[in-house]
C-alpha cells in the first residue's frame, strides 16, 4: 500500500446527510431522539443503517443477538477483522450523538474505504450493538458477542421481563439464539469505537479527541432493610424497627465514604421504596438501588467492601435485618496500548489536539476489551450534557473523530499486512 492513504478523509457532506436522516427516526421533539431498545423506532433506525450499507455494496448481517453489522471483505483468505462501532438504540427521550454517531461513523469509514478501492490485509466490519442502554439487559448485545452474557442475565433481568420477553419475540430473537452470538476472538484484529464524551472535560481543555485509557467499572446492587411495621404514633421511637432508618443512614454513609475514602470513585442510590408506604405505618422494608463505579480495578473492590460493610452495620445499629442482592456489574478495563497509539498518531495526522482521558459511562468497548485489542475515541460533548434532547456535539467535532477512526483503522490495518 503507497501512503496515499494517509490523505484519505471522510465524505462530510454524505455523513451530515446522513445523520440528519437518521435523526428524524424517533424524533423527539426538536432535538430529541427516543429510540429504545428493540422499539419500533430502534427496529427501523436498524432497517435504515442495512439498507445504507446494502446501497453501498457492503455486506450486512444480523447475529443472534441482533448485533446489526455491515461488512468490508478483503480478499485474503483467513483475515481477521477489524470492528466499529457503538448502539442506534437510545435512552428513551436522549440525544442525537450518543452511540449513533460510532455506528454512522463505522459505516462511512467503511464506505469511503471501499470507493477509494484501498488493499487492505484485514475485514473491516461496522457494527450497531443491541440494547447498549441497558433498557432491557445491560449491554445485551456487546455481552452476548463477548461471551459474558448468562442465562442469568436473560431469565432475571435487570429491567421488566415480560417487557424483555416481548421485544425479544417482535424481533424474532431467543435466548438460544441470544447465547449462541459469542464470537470467535481468534478472527478478530480488535475493536474500535467512537464517542461523544458524555462529560465536560475535552471542551473545558480545549482538547479535540480524547484517547480514552480505562473505562470505569460499575456494579449493581438491591438492599433491602427489613424492620417491623407498627402504628406510627404509638411505638416508642426508641422501640421502632424502622427499616427507612437503616437505608436513608447508609444513603447518606455512602456519600462520606466516596467523599473521604475513594475520592476519585462515585456510588448512587437512585431508587427508594417503603413498604407499606403509608403516612401512618413504620416501614417494614426499605429497599434501594445502590450503583457504585471505579475506574481501577483494586480500587472498585475496596469500594465494594467498604460499601457493603457499612450497609450491615447501619442494619445493625437501627436493629434490623438486611438482604443485599448482587445484580449485576461491568469490571474496570484499561484499553490497549497499542491501539491508543495508533489514534494518538492518527489524531497527530490531522492536527488535532488529544488528550488521554478516562471514560466514566460504561461503553460497548469494555465488554469487547478483553476478547480483542480495544481501542475508543472521545469527542467534546457540548456542556458535558448527555442522555437528554440537548445533548450536543459540534459538527466539525464530529467530522474530526470521524476521520480520527477512519486513520486509526487504516494503521491497524496496515499492521496486519
Ligand atoms: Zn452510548
Amino acid at each position: 500500500m503507497d501512503s496515499n492513504w494517509k490523505n484519505l478523509r471522510i465524505n462530510e457532506q454524505r455523513f451530515k446527510s446522513d445523520f440528519d436522516e437518521l435523526c428524524q427516526i424517533g424524533k423527539f421533539g426538536a432535538t430529541g431522539v427516543s429510540r429504545p431498545a428493540l422499539s419500533d423506532a430502534h427496529s427501523e433506525a436498524r432497517r435504515w443503517f442495512h439498507r445504507k450499507a446494502r446501497e453501498a455494496g457492503l455486506i450486512t448481517h444480523i447475529d443472534g443477538a441482533g448485533n446489526h453489522s455491515a461488512r468490508l471483505e478483503c480478499n485474503r483468505k483467513g483475515a481477521k477483522s477489524l470492528l466499529m462501532g457503538s448502539h442506534l438504540d437510545s435512552v428513551p427521550n436522549g440525544g442525537r450523538y450518543d452511540g449513533a454517531l460510532g455506528v454512522l461513523a463505522a459505516l462511512e469509514v467503511l464506505r469511503s474505504l471501499k470507493e477509494n478501492n484501498i488493499p487492505l490485509a484485514v475485514n473491516l466490519e461496522a457494527i450497531d450493538f443491541t440494547d447498549e442502554e441497558g433498557i432491557l439487559v445491560s449491554f445485551l448485545g456487546s455481552f452476548a458477542f463477548s461471551g459474558k452474557l448468562t442465562t442469568e442475565d436473560l431469565t432475571n433481568p435487570r429491567g421488566n421481563r415480560l417487557e424483555l420477553e416481548n421485544r425479544l419475540k417482535q424481533a424474532g430473537m431467543s435466548a438460544e439464539g441470544i447465547l449462541a452470538a459469542r464470537c470467535d476472538p481468534g478472527t478478530l484484529a480488535g475493536y474500535l469505537e467512537l464517542h461523544v464524551e458524555q462529560g465536560p472535560l475535552l471542551e473545558a481543555q480545549g482538547v479535540d479527541i480524547g484517547i480514552v485509557s480505562n473505562i470505569s467499572g460499575i456494579s449493581f446492587y438491591r438492599l433491602t432493610y427489613i424492620g417491623k411495621a407498627g402504628h406510627a404514633g404509638t411505638i416508642s421511637m426508641q422501640d421502632r424497627r424502622d427499616a427507612s432508618q437503616g437505608s436513608s443512614a447508609f444513603t447518606l454513609a455512602a456519600r462520606q465514604i466516596v467523599l473521604e475514602q475513594f475520592p476519585e470513585c462515585f456510588s448512587n442510590v437512585g431508587v427508594a421504596r417503603y413498604e407499606p408506604g403509608l403516612f401512618n405505618v413504620i416501614p417494614e422494608k426499605a429497599e434501594i438501588a445502590l450503583e457504585f463505579r471505579s475506574a481501577y480495578m483494586d480500587q472498585f473492590t475496596k469500594l465494594k467492601s467498604a460499601l457493603l460493610q457499612r450497609a450491615e452495620e447501619e442494619a445493625a445499629r437501627f436493629n434490623l435485618g438486611l438482604n443485599i442482592e448482587f445484580l449485576g456489574q461491568r469490571i474496570p478495563v484499561e484499553l490497549d496500548e497499542t491501539m491508543r497509539h495508533a489514534i494518538l498518531e492518527a489524531s497527530e495526522s490531522l492536527g488535532l489536539r488529544s488528550a488521554p482521558i478516562i471514560s466514566r459511562a460504561g461503553h460497548d468497548a469494555q465488554a469487547m476489551a478483553d476478547v480483542c485489542p480495544t481501542g475508543m475515541i472521545f469527542i467534546p460533548s457540548v456542556a458535558g450534557i448527555s442522555h437528554s434532547p440537548d445533548e450536543l456535539t459540534h459538527w466539525q467535532d464530529c467530522v474530526n473523530g470521524a476521520n480520527v477512526l477512519l486513520q486509526t483503522a487504516l494503521r491497524i490495518a496496515i499492521s496486519f499486512s
